[in-house]
């Protein structure tokens, strides 16, 4: 006889044999997982329209913003051989939607707030949309209100990509629920 070794589901304690969670829970992480994955489709899903034109342009320090014909966008600094991945950016019912994957980690804690990065803010539209999106929540706000709310939090240093921050209270947060 098959050993069959008695576990509890890890959400509801239950009594299950051999896997983490019990059927009824399983469904329910399997919804909350498809809600999850539709809010943040919602969000991020951009036509990855050519913006290379208002995209592609070196700074007077000589930091390279690059913008490839997918909507990718790429940061050189001034000095610095490689370069870094600041998100995309495309268009959505008729605005241009700069876009980005964080970790909440990366927020920056003692102020509460997200950076964007300048040089990619100094090229939207007034009435352009910015998101984060983390696996615990999408962040947005208009370009014109992240200029209004934003600071600089640190003197610019060679070799530092350049930030304006903006507090999570000036954010429209839509909070991703699961696990
Ligand atoms: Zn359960």
């Amino acid at each position: 006889m098959p050993e069959t070794k008695a576990s509890n589901c890890q959400k509801c304690g239950v009594e299950i044999t051999g896997v983490y969670y019990c059927p009824a829970c399983v469904a329910i992480l399997d919804k909350a997982l498809a809600e999850k994955n539709a809010a943040v489709e919602k969000h991020t899903t951009i036509s990855h329209v050519d913006l290379s034109d208002i995209f592609n342009h070196t700074d007077e320090e000589g930091n390279e913003l690059f913008c490839n014909t997918s909507g990718k966008l790429y940061l050189k600094l001034a000095g610095e051989k490689a370069s870094r991945k600041v998100g995309s950016i495309g268009r959505k019912g008729g605005r241009i939607k700069y876009i980005k994957p964080v970790k909440e980690k990366n927020r920056h804690r003692k102020s509460n707030s997200w950076g964007i990065c300048w040089t990619v803010l100094n090229k939207m539209p007034n009435d352009g949309e910015i998101i984060f999106y983390s696996p615990e929540a999408i962040y947005s706000i208009e370009v014109m209100r992240a200029r209004g709310k934003g600071q600089f939090l640190f003197f610019k240093r060679v070799g530092y990509e350049k930030q304006l921050f903006v507090p999570v209270k000036d954010w429209t947060i839509e909070r991703l629920g699961g696990q």
